[in-house]
C-alpha cells in the first residue's frame, strides 16, 4: 500500500482528534480541528453503528497515521512486539517510539515526524557515528543520533542549534544541544509515551 500523500489535516478530521502531523501549525489557531470540527465530506459523520472490528481497525489506522508507518512495516513492528516479553501493546508503542524518524522528532530536530522522516532520508544524520538514511531503523538503549558533520553548517541546523535547548525532550532521551546530538537513555515504558491511543485495540485487531 502506498504512503498517504493527501492533506494530513484530513486524517485528523477523519479520526476526530488532533494527531499532531503538521508541527507548529497544530498548536495554533490555523489547526483544521480547531477551525472545523466536522468529518470531511458534505454529509458529515455517519450515524451507522460502528462494529467492534471497525473500532479496532480505526485505532490501528490512527496509530499508523500518527507515526507515519505503512501497513507492511506496521505488521513487522507488531510481530516484533509479540516476540518481546511483556505487554504486546506497550511493546508496540515502545518500538514505534524507537524508530529513528520518531527519535529525531522527539529530540526536537524536526517539527513533525513527516519532517523528521524527510531529513533522515536526506542523509543528515549519523547513528553511532555511521551515516544512516533509514527512517524505520529501530534504535536501542545507548544509541547516539547526531546531525552529520557536513550538515551542521546548513542554515536549517544553524537556526535549530539556537533554539533546540529550549525544547522539552522526553525523559528517556538525552540531548546535547551544542553538539546537535541525542542519546537513548532507555527505551520508553508505556507511561512515558504521551501518544493518546488505545494500543490494546490493535492487539485485538491482529488477534482476530
Ligand atoms: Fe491535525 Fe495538525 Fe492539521 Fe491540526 S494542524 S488538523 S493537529 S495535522
Amino acid at each position: 500500500m502506498a504512503r498517504y500523500t493527501g492533506p494530513v489535516c484530513r486524517l485528523c478530521r477523519h479520526h476526530g482528534m488532533k494527531l499532531f502531523l503538521k508541527g507548529a501549525r497544530c498548536f495554533g489557531p490555523k489547526c483544521a480541528i480547531e477551525r472545523r470540527r466536522s468529518v470531511p465530506g458534505v454529509h458529515g459523520q455517519s450515524r451507522r453503528k460502528v462494529t467492534e472490528y471497525g473500532v479496532q481497525l480505526a485505532e490501528k489506522q490512527k496509530i499508523r497515521s500518527i507515526y507515519g508507518v505503512l501497513e507492511a512495516q506496521f505488521r513487522k513492528h507488531f510481530a516484533e512486539a509479540l516476540r518481546r516479553p511483556g505487554s504486546t501493546g506497550a511493546n508496540l508503542l515502545s518500538i514505534l517510539e524507537s524508530r529513528l524518524d520518531n527519535v529525531v522528532y522527539r529530540l526536537g530536530f524536526a517539527d513533525s515526524r513527516n519532517q523528521a522522516r524527510q531529513i533522515v532520508r536526506h542523509g543528515h544524520f549519523v547513528l553511532n557515528g555511521r551515516k544512516t538514511n533509514v527512517p524505520s531503523a529501530l534504535l536501542r538503549e545507548g544509541d547516539v543520533v547526531e546531525v552529520r558533520g557536513t550538515s551542521k553548517g546548513l542554515e536549517y541546523f544553524e537556526i535549530l542549534k539556537a533554539s533546540i535547548g529550549t525544547k522539552s525532550v522526553p525523559r528517556w532521551l538525552a540531548i546535547e544541544p551544542e553538539g546537535l546530538r541525542g542519546r537513548i537513555s532507555t527505551l520508553p515504558a508505556r507511561e512515558e509515551i504521551d501518544t493518546v491511543v488505545n494500543e490494546q485495540l490493535v492487539v485485538e485487531f491482529y488477534s482476530r
